[in-house]
C-alpha cells in the first residue's frame, strides 16, 4: 500500500480544531488520506466471498442462455388460441429443463414444458399447467388462460447480456456477486489482498483472558471486540497483545506494528493524563491529524500515521471502542480493502418510547433497541448509557443519533437511528 501522504502539509491547511473536531469534518479528514491496496491475488469464487474485485467482469455469455419457461406448463403457439373460448391442442413431446424438444411446435400442437426449459422452436407462449387440463393425446386450454404472446416465458440474456460488464473493480462480493459469477461460468477472480490490521490494547491494569486478575486488574475486552470487527470486515488481523503504559514498550509495540500492518489500531491512553506518552510517541513516529472529537462516546480519538501505517488510537472505554469503529474505521478500512462507493451505513427515523437525556455540545450515539409497531418502529435507549458499559452493544441493536444541538427528549421525539447488524 502506499503510505500515507504527509498528513500535517494537507492538514496544516484546513481550518479546524484537533482538539475538537466535529465528526463529519473528521470523516472527510480522514477519507483524504486513504488510498487502497493495489496488490491482487486470484481465487475461487468461493474463497472471494467478503473480498474487493480487483477485476471489472464482463459476461462471456447471456444469461438465461436460451429462453425459457417461468411454469410448469405447455408451451404453445399463442396464434393457436381461440380468443374467447378453449383450446384443444396436440401433444407432441415434452421439454424438461436441461433436456430440450428436439422438433419445431406446429399449428395445432402443443409441448409439455417445465421451469427453466428451454422454450421449443415454434412455440412463443406457455400456459400454467393450472389452466389446461392433459387429456388423451393433447390437452385442453381454458379459454383466457393467456392474456398475451410471449407470457410466462423468460428471454435469453433478460438478467444478462453477452458482453454485458457484470461488475465493477471495487465491487465487495457477497453471496449474491458469488452466484451471479457462477452464473456466467467464473471460477476465479482477481481480489485485493486483504488489509493487514495490527492491534494492541494500551493499560497497566489489563489482564488477557486465561489469567488471573490480581487487586485493581481487568481483563481486556477491547481485543476481542477489534478482532470480531476487524474479522467481519475480512481484514487480516494480527493481535499484538497488551502494552503496558511504559514508553519504551509502547515504541517497540507502534515500530512493530506499522512495520508489518497497513494499519495500526489502539485502544486506550488517548484519554488526558495518558495521552502524553502516546502524542510524544507518535511526534517521533510519525505524526496526528486530530485527537479529540466532538462526539459521545469518543471524545478521545486519534487519527494519524505511525510509520508508513494509518494510526487509530481509539478511547479506551469499551462502548467508545465500538462506537468509533464502527462511526470511523471501519468505513476507512472498506475504502483501503479496495472498496468503491463506501457509503456510512444509512440512518432512518423512528419515534421514541422512552425519554433520552442529552446534553448540548457533541453528536452522541446512544445504544438503542429498535422494535417495530403497528404503524412503523419505535427505539428506546437500551438504559445505563456509560462509556464503560459494554452490555450495552450487546442489548442494543442500533445507535440512537442525536446532534450535537440536541438536548433531552421526551417520548414520542423522532430521533434518528442506525442499525448495528444487518444481513450478512
Ligand atoms: P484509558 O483511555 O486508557 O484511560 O482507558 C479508559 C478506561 O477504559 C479505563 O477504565 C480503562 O481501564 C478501560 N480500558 C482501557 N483499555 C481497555 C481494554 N482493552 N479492555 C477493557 N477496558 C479497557
Ligand atoms: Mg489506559
Amino acid at each position: 500500500m502506499n503510505p500515507p501522504a504527509s498528513l500535517r502539509d494537507a492538514s496544516c491547511a484546513d481550518d479546524y480544531d484537533p482538539n475538537s473536531m466535529p465528526v463529519e469534518r473528521a470523516r472527510a479528514l480522514i477519507r483524504q488520506f486513504l488510498s487502497p491496496v493495489t496488490a491482487i491475488e486470484r481465487l475461487h469464487v468461493r474463497a472471494a466471498l467478503g473480498r474487493v474485485l480487483a477485476d471489472s467482469i464482463v459476461s462471456p455469455l447471456a444469461v438465461p442462455g436460451h429462453d425459457n419457461s417461468a411454469m410448469d406448463g405447455w408451451a404453445v403457439r399463442f396464434a393457436d388460441l381461440v380468443p374467447d373460448g378453449a383450446t384443444t391442442l396436440r401433444r407432441v413431446g415434452e421439454s424438461f429443463a436441461g433436456r430440450p424438444f428436439a422438433g419445431e411446435v406446429q399449428p395445432g400442437e402443443a409441448v409439455r414444458i417445465f421451469t427453466g426449459a428451454v422454450m421449443p422452436r415454434g412455440a412463443d407462449t406457455v400456459v400454467m399447467q393450472e389452466r389446461a387440463q392433459a387429456i388423451e393425446a393433447g390437452v385442453t386450454i381454458t379459454a383466457g388462460a393467456v392474456t398475451k404472446a410471449g407470457q410466462n416465458r423468460r428471454l435469453a440474456g433478460e438478467d444478462l447480456a453477452t458482453g454485458q460488464v457484470v461488475f465493477e473493480r471495487g465491487q465487495p462480493l457477497r453471496p449474491a456477486e458469488l452466484g451471479m459469477l457462477a452464473s456466467i461460468g467464473i471460477a476465479e477472480v482477481g481480489v485485493y489482498r486483504r488489509l493487514r490490521v495490527a492491534f494492541f490494547s494500551t493499560g497497566d491494569e489489563l489482564r488477557s483472558v486465561g489469567s488471573t486478575l490480581r487487586e485493581g486488574e481487568i481483563y481486556d475486552s477491547n481485543r476481542y471486540t477489534l478482532f470480531g470487527m476487524l474479522q467481519r470486515l475480512g481484514c487480516e488481523a494480527l493481535d499484538m497483545g497488551v502494552v503496558p503504559d511504559v514508553p519504551a514498550r509502547l515504541e517497540a509495540a507502534f515500530t512493530t506494528a506499522a512495520a508489518n500492518a497497513d494499519v495500526v489500531i489502539t485502544s486506550g491512553g488517548v484519554s488526558v493524563g495518558e495521552a502524553d506518552y502516546v502524542k510524544m510517541l507518535l511526534d517521533k513516529l510519525g505524526e496526528v491529524v486530530f485527537w479529540k472529537l466532538a462526539m459521545k462516546p469518543g471524545r478521545p480519538l486519534a487519527y494519524g500515521r505511525v510509520g508508513g501505517a494509518h494510526f487509530f488510537g481509539l478511547p479506551g472505554n469499551p462502548v467508545a471502542v465500538m462506537v468509533t469503529f464502527y462511526e470511523f474505521v471501519r468505513d476507512a478500512l472498506r475504502i483501503l480493502q479496495g472498496e468503491r462507493d463506501v457509503q456510512p451505513v444509512p440512518r432512518f427515523t423512528a419515534r421514541l418510547a422512552a425519554p433520552v437525556r442529552k446534553l448540548p455540545g457533541r453528536v452522541e450515539f446512544q445504544r438503542g433497541i429498535l422494535a417495530p409497531t403497528a404503524d412503523g418502529y419505535e427505539v428506546r435507549p437500551t438504559g445505563e448509557q456509560g462509556s464503560a458499559i459494554l452490555s450495552s452493544m450487546s442489548r442494543a441493536n442500533c445507535f440512537i443519533v442525536l446532534p450535537v444541538a440536541s438536548g433531552d427528549l421526551r417520548p414520542g421525539a423522532m430521533v434518528e437511528v442506525q442499525l448495528l447488524e444487518g444481513l450478512i
